[in-house]
């Protein structure tokens, strides 16, 4: 099996490796590592941020890259508009969703959450808690509808 020197310790490792087994780097025999994955950013910026972020897969540090602009998409997804399997932003539609307005299998929000389970003072969801509810298990200050109590 050839040889290369690791592109960050510069210790000989195999060039199929995934991983440097010295430091741990992904792909330690590619010269310029991008990380793997899908990542497009828009031109368009706002604030310093881009308008869209689109991100799968991990970086070149190889964690897992996070999406982040006005409207985010990725498998974790910080922006105005979040899509992902973990989002945060004012609007967050997750598998966990956290923002102002979030959908998800659990949505935590600070306005309105719809989810399977939905934490929010405006709360929609199987198993419902917040202020204003509804749902199936709803635990609530208004029960607006529920399935069964
Ligand atoms: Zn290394």
């Amino acid at each position: 099996m050839p040889l290369t020197p690791c592109r960050q310790c510069a210790e000989p490792v195999d060039d199929q490796s995934a991983v440097c087994p010295h430091c741990h780097a992904p792909r330690p025999a590619v010269r310029e590592w991008h990380g793997e994955g899908f990542e497009w950013r828009s031109h368009a910026q706002w604030l310093g941020v881009p308008a869209v972020h689109v991100a799968f897969g991990n970086g070149a540090n190889g964690r897992p890259r996070v999406a982040r602009g006005v409207i985010a998409v990725g498998q974790r997804a910080v922006g105005g508009v979040a899509v992902g399997i973990v989002a945060t932003g004012f609007v967050a539609v997750g598998v966990v969703g956290v923002g102002v307005i979030s959908l998800g299998v659990v949505a935590v929000a600070a306005g309105a959450a719809v989810g399977v389970n939905a934490l929010a003072p405006l709360a929609f969801g199987v198993v419902a808690a917040g202020y204003a509810v509804g749902g199936v298990a709803v635990f609530g200050w208004k029960i607006l509808f529920a399935v069964a109590r």
